[in-house]
């Protein structure tokens, strides 16, 4: 049990029906989930609105309603069914999953960035399982709808909240921080990701900044530290730098990249060993491993549940294809530093004749698109053997390294299946294949047509 509608009655001030105590198990706003003791919220959207939906929701389950002041209810429902009123049914979902945070209390870490914000959510979970009961986001449900829905799915005895929290515009993240008010906030990196919404990386930044606003008094803010554009928080108060940079307060030492795991060490000398490939990855688990170490996990117990880490589909899963050629599976989603994290990633790793990049279109960059799909050639050398594009925006990425890189093939298509038709003819054991575009580009396709080998 989450809460009883006893204790609803306390939060939403105007409702009809029976307040008497009935136990609520979940809240949801998607009416067709099918529940059990769930209280529904309707949410007006664009193309839907919830209001419409609460037949099917009681239907599903539901034993009680927010509903917006001045609608009609469906005659339909039973008297004694509890509906509250609420001047805005989403405000009123971020304002129940705030006094549900408070009531709680759980040790709440917020994550943040433009990149690697799942990964570390997953990896900061990962580490605090076995030692408290611990909640956290749910794949990516990260935006002023996840975050609410998140916490309200947090059982009642939670001792640790991990949260992920996205955006697309100026005062998401404010908005988010309110509501679950860090104790921790972690921003994982400053990349572009929607800036096209905020104009550029500092604007950015300063987005992610906003997290600092909702955050506990005392809370603690750790953040990528190599970031030009989060330096002046070096030396603050109650923040703590990680990176690679000798001037962190968490340096990270010693990266070495295997066959499917990154190792590294932090500044004491502890090394840590994670499943995930990339320099990147071991900023991620730098974050987490010291936001855990702040609340008490042991460096052993960290270790432990780096390998236990169950890795989300499509993110850079490594897996042998046709003739035994090697295949990274990075086609989840793009920006610019997230290709060209993984470029480096392809040229780091060893063992490999041929290294091959097959990059697709990154959504979203508005209109400094060419400058940032330019900007993944800069990572484009030795020993990257081929580059292959598909999409309008990611041409200009095989032709800058035609001029610029000539010992490197460089190839456009306009086809997935003459790219594919292609790249058959390099398959083999000592060939690896980055796949990487965004998630619109459906690059799984070439995955899923290279098939297994196991
Ligand atoms: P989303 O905004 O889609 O929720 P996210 O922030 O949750 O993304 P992840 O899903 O963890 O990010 O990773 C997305 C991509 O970013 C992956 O391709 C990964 O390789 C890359 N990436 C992860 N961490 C970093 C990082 N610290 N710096 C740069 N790139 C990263
Ligand atoms: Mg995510």
């Amino acid at each position: 049990m989450l809460f009883t509608t006893e204790w609803l009655s306390t939060v939403f001030t105007r409702y009809t029906g029976s307040a008497d105590e009935s136990p609520i198990d979940e809240v949801v706003t998607d009416s067709r989930k099918k529940t059990n003791q769930a209280l529904f919220i309707p949410i007006t959207g664009e193309k839907f609105d919830g209001h419409d939906f609460l037949k099917q929701a009681f239907n599903n389950g539901a034993v009680a309603a927010l509903w917006e002041t001045g609608r009609d209810l469906p005659g339909f429902l039973p008297d004694d069914f509890p509906v509250y009123y609420v001047d805005d049914t989403l405000h009123a979902l971020q304002r129940l999953a705030a006094v549900y945070r408070e009531k709680v209390n759980p040790v709440v870490i917020g994550i943040t960035g433009s990149n690697g914000k799942t990964t570390t959510k997953d990896l900061m979970s990962a580490i605090l399982k076995p030692s408290f009961r611990t909640h956290y986001t749910k794949g990516n449900l990260n935006n002023h709808i996840g975050v609410p829905l998140t916490i309200l799915s947090m059982p009642a005895d939670s001792e640790v909240l991990v949260t992920e929290m996205g955006m697309n515009h100026f005062g998401e993240i404010e908005v988010l921080s309110r509501i679950a008010k860090p104790d921790y906030a972690i921003i994982t990196n400053i990349g572009e990701s929607h800036i096209e919404y905020l104009g550029s990386r500092e604007g950015i930044a300063t987005a992610k900044l906003e997290i600092m606003e909702g955050m506990k008094d005392n809370g603690w803010l750790i953040l990528d530290g190599d970031e030009p554009l989060l330096r002046h928080l070096h030396n603050r108060n109650n923040v703590i730098t990680c990176g690679f940079d000798t001037q962190n307060d968490v340096i990270i030492e010693n990266v070495t990249l295997g066959q499917n795991r990154t190792q590294f060490s932090l500044s004491n000398g502890e090394p840590f060993s994670i499943p995930l490939l990339g320099r990147h990855h071991a900023l991620n688990a730098a974050l987490a491993a010291t936001v855990a170490k702040r609340i008490g996990v042991a460096a052993e117990t960290i270790n432990k549940a780096f390998d236990s880490l169950e890795h989300a589909q499509m993110r850079f899963e490594l897996r042998k294809g046709k003739h035994g050629a090697s295949i990274i599976n990075d086609a989840y989603n793009a920006s610019p530093t997230s290709m060209k994290a993984a470029i480096e990633v392809v040229k780091q790793m060893e063992g490999f004749r041929r290294r091959l990049l097959v990059l697709g279109d990154i959504l979203e960059l508005g209109d400094q698109s060419e400058s940032f799909h330019r900007s993944v050639t800069d990572s484009i050398a030795q020993p990257i053997t081929a580059v292959f594009t598909l999409g309008e925006q990611a041409k200009v990425i095989s032709e800058a390294v035609k001029d610029k890189n000539p010992n490197i093939i460089s190839m456009h298509f306009t086809s997935k299946d003459s790219l594919l038709e292609v790249l058959g003819e390099y398959l083999s054991e000592d060939t690896l294949i980055l796949f990487k575009a965004s998630r619109m580009m459906q690059f799984e396709w070439f995955v899923e047509q290279l098939g297994n080998e196991a």
